[in-house]
């Protein structure tokens, strides 16, 4: 019914099946990229970007070790978009931005999201900041710049670990989103190959992310689909949501890393100071006071 519909929430599963040879996430955020097109104003294209990159996103953060850690995956691209950024952790939050939201293309001859022309060729990055003095940065040039290609590219590069990933997200003519979410399949090592063929058919043989979840299909019947054939079962279910950390220390702290003259500058013009989050659309004023606070910090840092 009507009803329930609007009361699901975001929310993410963890599988373990066939044999414990194949792991496997899914991931349905809705309502996450619902509230990130508001923030932002984006297009379909800009959802169905930053959808993708916030779905695949809250899975990885699921690949952390601790709390504390975070993830970062970024895309840069030499069309429309140029730049999209998203955030995420062990924690199941998420934020991101695209850097040019209002941007459009016409539909492709198949009547999808022209999803790779939007991004064009470039560099898909992906940052793990376990705390360590240098954060773990890999890096690899676009080959689909459908993202979920793209991710599944990057597993088999840079972490020797066959994946496939399934991202997708569904726009309504209103702009609001239908569906959205994801899964991501990973081999354990040493996995047979017949276990292989069945996964690749079943894989193969699946209608979609948004097709399926945009007729009321839960991740569990989804992980159903995919894991058709083989045991496994659900071994974690957790709510996943936006969240943006960014507050008016923080704002303070990012001013503390501008050359000390800039800030004396300012404290000369006398104007109050705005700091933007790109993620979240905040904005934190600092007034003279604030400024000169941020200076004697910027002196005694020096000392
Ligand atoms: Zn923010």
């Amino acid at each position: 019914g009507i009803i329930s519909a609007s009361m699901k929430h975001d929310y993410l599963i963890r599988v373990l099946g066939a044999n414990e040879k194949v792991r496997g996430f899914a991931v349905d955020t809705k309502g996450i990229v619902e509230h990130a097109r508001l923030i932002h104003h984006n297009t379909p294209l800009a959802s169905a970007i930053l959808g993708r990159l916030m779905s695949a996103g809250l899975m990885m953060g699921q690949m952390l070790k601790s709390k504390e850690d975070k993830l970062t995956v970024q895309l840069l691209g030499d069309g429309p978009f140029k730049h999209a950024i998203i955030t995420s952790n062990l924690a199941g939050t998420v934020r991101g931005y695209v850097s040019n939201p209002g941007v459009e293309l016409p539909l492709r001859k198949d009547g999808h999201l022209d999803v790779s022309r939007a991004i064009g060729n470039g560099s898909l990055t992906v940052i793990r900041d376990m705390g360590l003095k240098d954060p773990y940065v890999s890096s690899i040039d676009l080959t689909s710049g459908e993202i979920a290609e793209d991710l599944t590219y990057y597993f088999a590069q840079s972490e020797q670990t066959p994946s496939s990933v399934g991202l997708g997200v569904l726009v309504d003519v209103d702009q609001t989103i239908l569906a959205s979410g994801g899964f991501l399949l990973q081999l354990m090592p040493n996995t047979d190959q017949k276990t292989i063929d069945q996964l690749e058919k079943n894989i193969k043989n699946f209608v979609g992310v948004t097709p399926y979840l945009s007729q009321g299909h839960s991740l569990e019947e989804m992980m159903d689909v995919l894991f058709e054939g083989f045991d496994h079962e659900v071994t974690d279910t957790m709510d996943v949501s936006w969240k943006c950390n960014c507050s008016f220390e923080r704002g303070k702290e990012v001013l503390a890393t501008l050359k000390r003259e800039e800030i004396v500058n300012m404290i000369e013009e006398g104007k109050p100071v705005e700091v933007n989050c790109d993620f979240c659309q905040s904005h934190y004023r600092y007034d003279i006071e604030d400024l000169k606070e941020v200076l004697s910090h910027i002196d005694e840092q020096a000392k």
